[in-house]
C-alpha cells in the first residue's frame, strides 16, 4: 500500500511597517508572536494569509501613507480576483479608536492595540549584529502636539530582569550593538509623581494652556543613582556587548549622573539625540515641553564639557500655532549656537485629539511653514556639517 504524506501548508504573515524605530521594534515582536504560533513569514504582501499594517500617526502625511497602502492592497486583490489576506491594523493610528477606524478603513478586519504588543514576546530580528530593545512603552509627558500618549498609553518601564534576560540572550547569539528604546528612556524606572493632564483630557471639558499641569518631569527626582544609569551599567557589564545607544532622551530627567555615565562609559555611543522642538521659550510653553532654552543649553553644555567628543542631534517643529517671526528666529539662533550634528525638522500638522488641536488655531500659512523648514534644514543639516560642536 502506498502511503501518501499529506503536508499541511503553513499559514503565512507579512508585516508592513511605517514610522519610527519603536514601530520597527514592535513589528519584530509581532513577528515573534506569529512565529510562536507556527506561521511563516511571506516574502511579499500579495502572497500572505495575514497582513499586518503597523501604522504611524505623527503627521497627517504618515496616516495618508498607510491609507494609500491599504487602498493599493484593496485594488490589487480586486483586480486579480484573488481572495485577500486578513488585514490587521496596529500602531499609532489606533488612537482613532476601533469604531472610527473600521468606518474609515472598511478593508481592515481586526485592530491590534499597540499597547498589547508588550515587551516579552521574543523578537524575530533580521539584523544579526545590532538589536533594538524596548525598555519602556507609552508616554506621560503630553506635549501638546503629540499623539503618542493617546496611541501608546501611559509610560510603563519594563523590568530590569526582563531587559537583562534579553540582553543575555542576544549576547549569546553574537549581538554586539544594542539600542535601548523608549519615548523617554532617561525616565526609565523612576517613581511617578502622578499626572492631572490625562484626567483633564478625558473629562472632555474646554480648557486653555494655563489649565495644563507642568510637564517638566512626571517623576520624583531620585535621591540615589538614577535607575537608567544603573541599567546602562548593567547592560555594559556584558563583555560581548561593545556599543550601546539609547533613544529618545529628553531634557527633563537628564540627571548629572547620566551625563557623567555617558562621558565615562566607553561602550555608550558618543551621539545623543536630544529633541528641543523650538528655541523660543514662549513656543516651548505652548508646546508644554516643560523646559526652557536655557535648561536645554545647560544639558548640552554639560554633555560637551563632560566629553568634547559627544555629538548631539535634535527634533524641531516649525510653524507651531502662533509661531511669530521672532519666535522662529529664536530657533534659528539656537541652531547657530548649538550646531547640532543632525536635526529632524518637521512642519507642524495638528493631530486630532491632541491638546494643541483642541486649544490652538493652526494659523501659520503652509508657505511660511515651508520657508521656515527650508531655512532651518539648510542651517542645521547642510551649512554646519563640517563644523565642530562648541560649548556656548
Ligand atoms: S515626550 Fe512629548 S513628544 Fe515625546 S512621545 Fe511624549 S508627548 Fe510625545
Amino acid at each position: 500500500m502506498v502511503k501518501y504524506l499529506v503536508m499541511e501548508k503553513l499559514k503565512t504573515y507579512y508585516i508592513h511597517t511605517f514610522g519610527c524605530q519603536s514601530n520597527k521594534s514592535d513589528s519584530e515582536r509581532i513577528a515573534g508572536d506569529y512565529a510562536a504560533r507556527g506561521y511563516q513569514e511571506a516574502s511579499d504582501w500579495r502572497e500572505c494569509d495575514e497582513l499586518i499594517v503597523n501604522t504611524c500617526a505623527i503627521r497627517q502625511r504618515a496616516e495618508d501613507r498607510a491609507k494609500g497602502f491599504l487602498y493599493n492592497v484593496m485594488v490589487y486583490f480586486s483586480e486579480q480576483g484573488k481572495p485577500r489576506p486578513k488585514i490587521i491594523l496596529t500602531g499609532c493610528m489606533t488612537h482613532h479608536g476601533s469604531e472610527k477606524l473600521y468606518e474609515m478603513l472598511p478593508i481592515v478586519d481586526e485592530i491590534l492595540p499597540i499597547n498589547e504588543v508588550g515587551f516579552n514576546q521574543a523578537a524575530v530580528r533580521k539584523d544579526l549584529k545590532h538589536a533594538w530593545i524596548p525598555i519602556s512603552t507609552g508616554c506621560n509627558s503630553f506635549c501638546t502636539f503629540c499623539i503618542v500618549p493617546y496611541s501608546r498609553g501611559r509610560e510603563v518601564s519594563r523590568s530590569l530582569e526582563s531587559i537583562l534576560e534579553e540582553v543575555e540572550s542576544l549576547a549569546s547569539k553574537g549581538y554586539e550593538e544594542l539600542t535601548l528604546l523608549g519615548m523617554n528612556v532617561n525616565s526609565w524606572g523612576l517613581e511617578r509623581v502622578g499626572i492631572g493632564f490625562r484626567k483633564l483630557m478625558m473629562e472632555n471639558k474646554k480648557f486653555t494652556r494655563t489649565d495644563l499641569p507642568d510637564n517638566q518631569s512626571q517623576y520624583l527626582t531620585p535621591t540615589e543613582t538614577p535607575p537608567f544609569v544603573k541599567l546602562l551599567r548593567a547592560v555594559s557589564a556584558f563583555a560581548q556587548i561593545k556599543k550601546i545607544r539609547f533613544l529618545t532622551s529628553n531634557p527633563w530627567d537628564f540627571h548629572d549622573e547620566l551625563i557623567a555615565e555617558i562621558a565615562s562609559n566607553p561602550k555608550i555611543d558618543r551621539y545623543v539625540h536630544l529633541p528641543v522642538q523650538s528655541g523660543s521659550n514662549d513656543v516651548l510653553y505652548r508646546m508644554n515641553r516643560g523646559y526652557t532654552r536655557e535648561r536645554y543649553l545647560d544639558v548640552v553644555n554639560k554633555l560637551r564639557q563632560a566629553d568634547p567628543n559627544i555629538t548631539i542631534g535634535t527634533d524641531i517643529i516649525v510653524g507651531f500655532p502662533g509661531e511669530t517671526d521672532a519666535e522662529f528666529e529664536a530657533t534659528v539662533k539656537l541652531a547657530k549656537e548649538v550646531k547640532w550634528k543632525v536635526g529632524f525638522v518637521a512642519i507642524y500638522s495638528p493631530r486630532p485629539g491632541t491638546a494643541s488641536w483642541r486649544i490652538y488655531e493652526d494659523d501659520i500659512p503652509h508657505i511660511v511653514k515651508k520657508k521656515r523648514w527650508e531655512l532651518l534644514d539648510q542651517i542645521i543639516n547642510k551649512d554646519q556639517l563640517d563644523d565642530r560642536p562648541v560649548i556656548v
